[in-house]
């Protein structure tokens, strides 16, 4: 069957690793009869500014209805420094498609990528975790108020959201992830001792979602001893499931110490609707344009998308392809290597099946 995906590269790096994920998509069509077609939109920085459009609601309906999936670049443009067209476009993706788990798998493909020192006994660090993070609700969902501005009796409140239906949701979400991907334990990451209803709610639902998953084993933690043991010891970690806010601090304690932005990978999922596979590093001024900026992220979102579309083979063998480019030091130079974003490219081309 013919599955359809759609393109958004963005601005910046975005463009220049989504048109090299799309080379590695090209030839995995063709040598493995993949038969993904893809149409790519122009939804990014320049659209905004010369037509002030981010996504109108048929935008949303067209990708809604006729894509089984979104690979995305990344949003952010200097001459729009409040990023208002990443709100509507990025965030309006998410809301309007309730796209309400955001997947991040945190695994160490090369030892040499941590900065984490071996744990005593051990030779290499293991560390391999996904974190699931609700991404819908909480901090994020914008409701508060400012009283009194701009002088000292001045306050600012940010509400924390959290539903029933949204922590159920997301918290079975995990579950389900554990078990089809043969994990064996899940770790409910909250606050429960300060953020008391909030925390309430989280845990009483994680135990009842828990009891139907007996094979699966439990744990709760505070959000502070797990940033810390994330650091310390993070082979104790396999599922994550947390709230929005924790999960973006999380998210990035996990990318540090698997060898940083340059490499990872997230999903936006609802399975009853669709999925939205992004890096998790955003469009780099910086370095857009000087054929510098690293692919390997844009390749890993690439196979969890085609894992999502059930190829799960070729997922595998992508996957493997950059852990190979890694070991044999095949890299940009964010990663220590000498090669450009091309280079990389074809690295990969060259250990993939013909
Ligand atoms: P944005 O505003 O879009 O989030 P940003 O520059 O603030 O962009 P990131 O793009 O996430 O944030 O990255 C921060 C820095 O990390 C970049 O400036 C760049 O130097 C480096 N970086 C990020 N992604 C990559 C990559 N794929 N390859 C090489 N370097 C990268």
């Amino acid at each position: 069957m013919k599955q359809k995906i759609a393109v958004i590269p963005g601005d910046g790096i975005g463009v220049e690793v989504t048109q090299q994920g799309l080379a590695i998509l090209d030839h995995l069509n063709a040598s493995a009869g993949l038969n993904i077609d893809y149409h790519v939109f122009p939804y990014n920085a320049q659209r905004w500014l010369d037509e002030g459009l981010g996504l109108s609601d048929d935008d949303i309906k067209n990708l809604q209805d006729n894509y089984h999936g979104i690979y995305f670049g990344a949003l952010g443009d200097p001459r729009i420094p409040d990023s208002a067209h990443a709100r509507q476009i990025l965030l309006k993706l998410r809301f309007d498609l309730d796209l309400f788990a955001n997947v991040r798998p945190v695994k160490l493909l090369h030892p040499g990528l941590t900065p984490l020192k071996p744990a005593s006994g051990q030779t290499n660090q293991d560390i391999d975790c996904v974190i699931i993070r609700e991404n819908t609700e909480d901090l994020y969902r914008g409701v508060g108020g400012a009283f009194k501005e701009g002088n000292e009796d001045e306050m600012a409140i940010d509400q924390r959201i959290h539903s029933y239906k949204g922590v159920e949701r997301i918290i079975r979400f995990a579950f389900d992830y554990a078990v089809a991907h043969q994990r064996q334990k899940v770790t409910l990451v909250d606050k429960d001792n300060v953020i008391i209803y909030g925390g309430r709610l989280w845990t009483r639902v994680f135990h009842e979602v828990a009891r139907n998953y007996p094979q699966i084993e439990t744990d709760y933690m505070h959000v502070d001893v797990a940033a810390m043991r994330m650091v310390t010891a993070p082979s104790m970690f396999d599922v994550i499931v947390t709230s929005n806010m924790f999960g973006d601090i999380l998210s990035d304690i996990g990318a540090g110490i698997v060898g940083g932005l340059g490499l990872l990978p997230s999903a936006n999922v609802n399975p009853q609707t669709s999925g939205l596979f992004e890096p998790v590093h955003g469009s780099a001024p910086d370095i857009a344009g000087t054929n510098q900026a690293n692919p390997m992220a844009a390749f890993m979102t690439l196979s969890m998308l085609l894992a999502h579309l059930n190829h799960h083979g070729q997922a595998a063998q992508l996957t493997q392809a950059v852990s190979r480019c890694l070991t044999e030091g095949l890299t940009t130079p964010d990663l220590g290597g000498t090669l450009n974003t091309e280079g990389v490219t074809q690295a990969i081309l060259a250990r993939l099946p013909a």
